[in-house]
């Protein structure tokens, strides 16, 4: 690749940012990245009907938590500042005015009232109303009024927009990086609003297409929901006589919804219990969502699997580190075809991640969970728990419940666990095991207490299993655990042999 590549994610802060948004974030991520190029954040907030308080924090702070580093943007400030589309509106107008002058657009007075009329009337012939070739010059504009009146009209402050000229007939050929060659007919296509009086802002067309201009992007990565817009973004581009230096384009596939059809959207999440955004949103009116984040998925869980929603490595390989993800990105590999969302498969990727991770990492994220419980625990005792529990959970906010019973002693004891063990000889021979050989014990720590137990158990010829689930019910009150030995190391002998009594006296002679 000869360019410089230089991308950008371009957001509407109009809500929370859906994981789509994330993955194409995360796309143009590691594109820069792998071609040593630059990553732009650009606040398209030019709708300012749709603009919702919140939600450009939220785009920050969801891109931070994700690992997304971004060199040039509203916090990063850059060459091209600002990088908030309402803070560059002359510039936009400066543009809008240049297409007018050449002939590109022009100036339309009709009323929000009158087109809707015009709609009606369409809709009641059975067709659809477009303001495109065949109407325009009998439309109420400056391609049927005079010079003088327009002016007139402008100054006395009616209000009017900048519609682009869609020629009548062209044949816009286009080149998408993941699609291939796309021919469109310009007779099928409307003149769309590039600028707007009422609020003295450009439309997304118009600003987009500055902007990417302005900034010298070399690559435009976005969603597939885009790809009607590129025949006017190439069309805008030859009328500003910016065609060489466009970008090329790539429009991504859809998320899909787990069941195949249709894009991913927030009500399946809530049906069937997944977040389909980063973090937990709450919106102005008090609306909660859930996110990953809140979900007690890792980050890097998270990005991998988006990076997968749609690029394939081409090999078996299913974790990456974001590493790895830069060095194999390509958008060659990037799907055509809508990428179905498995929530199982997100689960998986976040199990995959805490199993393999680090014990003094996780011990570290363990810490804090053990203090919101009321319990004081030190990095290297959380590091000895995460490691002895990290195989059995699938989100964060399982790790609480599988070490409770290290910091709470059994309220109750499992029923069955109790009908299966608690019974014949087993009592007895929990009392003969604390008696002789527990309380006796010089050293009390792994090594020691599981030779102590397996040379008890040698010699008096015990059963094992029914010895040590018996076992395991009077110090944790449960069928399942990681090593009983650890688990006793760790509690102390104290606190081991006060709950094996309390078991004793609680649950009697079986
Ligand atoms: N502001 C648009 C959006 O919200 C950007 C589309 C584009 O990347 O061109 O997705």
């Amino acid at each position: 690749m000869k360019k410089t590549v230089r991308v950008r994610f371009a957001p509407s802060p109009t809500g929370p940012l859906h994981i789509g948004g994330v993955r194409t974030a995360l796309y143009n991520y590691l594109f820069a990245r792998r071609h040593g190029g630059t990553m732009i954040l650009r606040i398209e907030d030019t709708d300012s009907t749709r603009y919702v308080p919140g939600a450009e924090e939220y785009i920050f702070e969801a891109l931070r938590w994700s690992g997304i580093l971004i060199d040039e943007g509203v916090e990063q400030g850059g060459p091209h500042a600002p990088y908030r589309q309402s803070q560059r509106r002359e510039i936009y107008l400066r543009y809008a005015k240049q297409l007018v002058a050449s002939n590109n657009a022009y100036y339309a007075f009709d009323t929000p009232q009158q087109l809707e009329t015009l709609r009606k009337e369409c809709e009641a012939r059975g067709e659809s109303f477009a303001y495109n070739h065949a109407v325009r010059e009998k439309m109420d504009n400056s391609l049927s009024l005079s010079p003088e009146q327009v002016s007139e009209r402008i100054e006395r402050g009616d209000g009017w927009v900048i519609r682009f000229r869609m020629p009548a007939a062209e044949q816009i050929c286009m080149h998408d990086l993941i699609r291939g060659e796309v021919t469109v007919d310009s007779a099928t296509l409307d003149d769309k609003v590039l600028y707007k009086s009422a609020d003295n802002l450009p439309t997304y067309h118009l600003a987009n297409i500055v902007d990417d201009h302005l900034m010298e992007i070399s690559h435009v990565i976005r969603g597939e929901e885009w790809l009607p817009s590129l025949p006017l973004h190439y069309m805008l581009y030859k009328a500003l006589g910016w065609s060489d230096t466009q970008p090329e384009f790539a429009h991504l596939p859809l998320i899909l919804k787990p069941a195949g059809q249709g894009k991913l959207s927030k009500r399946d999440g809530d049906k069937m219990g997944f977040p389909v955004f980063p973090l937990l949103w709450q919106s102005p009116e008090g609306e909660v969502a859930r996110g990953y984040r809140e979900d007690g998925y890792l980050p890097a869980a998270f990005v991998n699997m988006l990076a997968l929603l749609g690029w394939n490595p081409g090999t078996e390989q299913e974790l990456f580190s974001m590493e790895e993800l830069i060095e194999a990105f390509s958008l060659e590999r990037v799907g055509k075809n809508g990428a179905r969302f498995s929530p199982d498969k997100a689960r998986w990727f976040n199990a995959q991640y805490i199993h393999h991770m680090d014990d003094t990492a996780l011990g570290e994220l363990l810490v804090p969970i053990v203090r919101e419980h009321g319990f004081q625990v030190d990095i290297a005792l959380a590091s000895r728990i995460a490691a002895l529990i990290k195989e059995r959970a699938t989100l964060l906010g399982d790790l609480w419940e599988l070490c409770r019973y290290l910091f709470v002693a059994p309220e109750e004891y499992d029923r069955a666990t109790r009908e299966k063990y608690w019974k014949g000889d087993n009592p007895a021979l929990i009392a003969d095991l604390t008696v002789n050989v527990l309380e006796r014990l010089e050293s009390f720590s792994t090594p020691q207490i599981e030779d102590a137990i397996h040379h008890w158990l040698e010699e008096g010829g015990h059963n094992m299993g029914q010895v040590m689930n018996t076992l395991r019910l009077t110090i944790t009150g449960a069928n399942r655990s990681p090593s009983l030995y650890d688990i006793c190391d760790i509690l102390g002998r104290d606190e081991t042999l006060a709950r094996i009594r309390r078991a004793l006296a609680t649950l009697g002679e079986g």
